[in-house]
C-alpha cells in the first residue's frame, strides 16, 4: 500500500518534519498513550487542516450537519467533508479522510 511505503523508508514524517530512519517499528499498543492524549483534549479548539483545500481552521469554525445518519463536519472554506462521526448501539465510529492534519495544544499540566 502507498501509506506503508511512505512510512517504511527514510522519508520525512509529515507530522513532525523529522526524518524517519531505520526500522523502529512497534505494535499498535505503543500508540495508546499518545492517542489517549489526542482524544482527551477539547476537540473544538483543535485546528484541522483540510485534505481537500489545505486551509487550516479550528474545528469549532467548521460546518456541522447533525441530521445525517452520522454527524458530518464540512470545511468552512471549500465545503468538502472533513470527518464523519457516528455513535449508536453498534459503537463509536470516526472517519477522518478529509483531515490532513489535526493540531492540538497540550492540555494544562500535560507532560512535554
Ligand atoms: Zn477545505
Amino acid at each position: 500500500m502507498e501509506d506503508e511505503q511512505a512510512w517504511s523508508g527514510s522519508e520525512v514524517c509529515p507530522v513532525t518534519g523529522v526524518p524517519e530512519a531505520g526500522d523502529r517499528r512497534l505494535d499498535g499498543n505503543a500508540a495508546g498513550g499518545v492517542l489517549r492524549e489526542v482524544f482527551a483534549v477539547d476537540p473544538t479548539a483543535a485546528v484541522s487542516t483540510c485534505a481537500h483545500c489545505g486551509r487550516p481552521a479550528p474545528l469549532g469554525e467548521h460546518l456541522v450537519y447533525a441530521d445525517a445518519p452520522a454527524l458530518v463536519v464540512r470545511c468552512p472554506s471549500c465545503m468538502q467533508v472533513v470527518l464523519r462521526c457516528a455513535s449508536d448501539a453498534a459503537g463509536l465510529r470516526l472517519e477522518m479522510t478529509g483531515v490532513r492534519l489535526l493540531r492540538m495544544t497540550p492540555a494544562e499540566g500535560a507532560p512535554g
